[in-house]
């Protein structure tokens, strides 16, 4: 199974890997997730594309 990388925050300049915050999953929505940065806080919707990877993909 191929590894999965994750999408670098494109705000830090140390460019660090974004996190899957599941905070807001629901079990009837196992794909209302985002990414989240832990150095600027930031968050960011997936792509259809990483939503799809990134939730059945792994
Ligand atoms: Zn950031």
């Amino acid at each position: 199974m191929a590894v999965l990388e994750p999408p670098r925050c494109p705000t830090c300049p140390g460019r660090p890997s974004l996190w899957k915050d599941t905070t807001s999953v629901v079990p009837a929505r196992p794909d209302q997730w985002r990414w989240y940065c832990a150095e600027c806080r930031g968050e960011w919707a997936p792509t259809f594309e990483q939503r799809m990877t990134f939730t059945y993909g792994s």
